[in-house]
């Protein structure tokens, strides 16, 4: 999560498998319910138009996923994730608790500001965790953030090479043509590397991706 690019520390890179591990492939996929709980986004709508005047180009507020951006907050709590987001005016559609349970803090049809430079096209979901590890080790949320991908898929007709990670944004318009950013003059097309991301990691990023091929989203799942 950001409200700009500025450097966050935190983040470490974990040494687990590539592979997706054998468990996920016997889970049965869940269609996901989201447990409501809107961040004061309402309050914050002037300061987000300019936000995204500034950014984008436009004032805009409204919403049209292309693509899904996926996070881990550093932030070992929904509570302590959703007082940082509410204090900061930082927002993202969907929160996915340590026990797997889905939060809607936005509607899914209004822009956020979780992931600078793709936040006029991107949904943007955060998994709490300290640390990519530590997601990696709780296969409900895992498995919860998994659904819930295939489900927006299947929703929005979002292709697999549009499901990225905030490192890869981070990375900027090589990795992600659609990164934008109008008013950063010194690093217009990546992230300067002091605020280069980690999360959520490379192996949660296999992982997402072997199982979404194996299971392809469809019409069936919404
Ligand atoms: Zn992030």
């Amino acid at each position: 999560m950001q409200f700009n690019h500025e450097h966050r520390s935190g983040y470490k890179k974990s040494a687990k498998s590539k592979k997706l591990p054998a468990k996920y492939e016997d889970m049965q996929y869940k269609k996901p319910t989201f447990k409501v709980w809107h961040l004061p986004y309402l309050e914050w709508e002037q300061n987000y138009r300019s936000y995204f005047k500034k950014y984008y180009g436009d004032t805009n507020l409204k919403l049209n996923p292309s693509m899904i951006v996926m996070h881990y907050t550093v932030i070992p709590t929904v509570e302590g994730t959703y007082r940082a987001l509410s204090r900061n005016e930082v927002s993202v559609q969907l929160m996915v608790g340590p026990d797997g349970t889905i939060y809607e803090l936005m509607p899914l049809n209004r822009r956020c500001t979780g992931a600078y430079g793709v936040n006029h096209v991107a949904l943007s979901i955060e998994m709490v965790a300290s640390t990519e590890s530590d997601l990696l080790s709780r296969s409900k949320q895992v498995f919860a953030s998994f659904c819930l991908v295939k489900y927006l898929m299947a929703k929005y007709d979002i292709p697999l090479s549009k499901i990225v990670a905030h490192y890869e944004v981070s990375e900027g318009k090589k990795r992600v043509p659609e990164y934008t950013d109008l008013y950063d003059k010194v690093y217009p097309d990546r992230y300067p590397p002091s605020s280069a991301r980690l999360d959520p990691g490379p192996t949660y990023m296999n992982w997402l991706r072997s199982y979404l091929k194996e299971n392809p989203p469809s019409r069936e799942d919404l």
